[in-house]
């Protein structure tokens, strides 16, 4: 048995987190060759050849897999696809674009964000909201999955993997890439972020989640809020965490305003610490708290901003 483990490459660098936890996930399947595709990846696949448990990196160098075009990585994956018996990756906006369409390909099924597995055909994965776990089991020759990363520990350096270079089908000629329009930020990136401080409808408006920002550089945390707060328009949609957002569990969490409906909780009950300012001591949020404070959050953050 073997995995391919399609990996993420940002502005020509690894996803190293993303990746190593991926890593950990497959790492009693067998044999782990990571596939770093794209022009000017050299520094990705080197980053990936270091972490441990990797047992050789393909780099397939080639302007087709730029930009992560989903069609052009598919027929990539797929051509190696002979040779694995898993093929995986961090379940992230590319692979969760890729995985799919590779698994139609070879006509199985997609086994999305798994959080466990079992053995070499048993999943396990989170359904309604992360309210109960499936257990799946697949018969297909060729299992296909994304990992939920926020399940498992990221895989250190060490590792001296060969890369091994290699000439793709290229162009798979249905899509062209145009532009990326990409937020200019300075705060870490959501789903990889240590610490998260998070706005909900409590913040009552897109000028005070100021506050929430101020709180979040004074953290060095990545900003994230409800859906009621991006639906209202006080923050970004890409901003949203949950169930139809994004998936943190960064080692601090901090909910501002947030009444902890179970669509949000399924997007961050995995943190390690959990904070909650709510001026409702009923509030469900308070239920995941590991500190509950009960305040008006426009007494309570401006008092810790000041104290930071
Ligand atoms: P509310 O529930 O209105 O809570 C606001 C809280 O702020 C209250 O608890 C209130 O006590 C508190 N508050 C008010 N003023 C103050 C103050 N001055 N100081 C302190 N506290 C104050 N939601 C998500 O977040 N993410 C998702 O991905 C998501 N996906 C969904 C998918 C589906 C299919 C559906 C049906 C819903 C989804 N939702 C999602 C919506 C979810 O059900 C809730 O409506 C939403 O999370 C509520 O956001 P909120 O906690 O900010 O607002």
């Amino acid at each position: 048995m073997a995995v391919l483990l399609i990996a993420d490459v940002n502005d020509g660098h690894l996803a190293t987190d993303q990746v190593g936890k991926a890593l950990t996930a497959v790492a009693g399947l067998g044999e782990v060759h990571v596939l770093v595709a794209g022009l000017g990846g050299d520094a990705a696949a080197a980053e990936a050849a270091t972490l441990q448990g990797v047992s050789k990196v393909i780099f397939a160098e080639d302007h087709a897999y730029c930009h992560g075009m989903a069609e052009s990585t598919a027929a990539l994956v797929v051509s190696l696809a002979g040779g694995y018996s898993h093929i995986t990756g961090a379940a992230t906006a590319f692979n969760k674009n890729v995985l799919p369409r590779v698994a139609a390909l070879l006509d199985v099924m997609v086994m999305s964000d798994v959080t466990a597995v079992i053995d070499a055909e048993t999943f396990e994965r989170p359904i309604y909201a992360g309210n109960a776990i499936q257990t799946v089991k697949s018969s297909d020759a060729k299992k296909v999955f994304s990992i939920r990363t926020a399940a498992f520990a990221a895989a250190g350096a060490g590792g001296a993997a060969a890369i091994e270079k290699l000439a793709g089908p290229g162009e798979a000629g249905l899509s062209a890439w145009v532009e990326d329009r990409v937020a200019a930020s300075d705060r870490p990136e959501l789903t990889s972020a240590k610490v998260v401080v998070s706005g909900g409808r409590g913040v009552g408006s897109k000028e005070s989640f100021a506050i929430i920002e101020t709180l979040a550089d004074k953290l060095g945390a990545a900003v994230g809020a409800s859906r009621a707060a991006v639906d209202s328009g006080y923050a970004p949609n890409d901003w949203q965490v949950g169930q139809t957002g994004k998936v943190v569990a960064p080692n601090l969490y901090v909910a501002c305003g947030i009444s902890g409906a179970i669509q949000h909780l399924a997007g961050m009950k995995d943190s390690k610490v959990i904070v909650a300012i709510n001026k409702d001591e009923e509030a469900p949020i308070f239920q995941v708290a590991d500190y509950g404070l009960v305040a008006d959050l426009f007494t309570a953050v401006p008092e810790l901003n000041a104290k930071l």
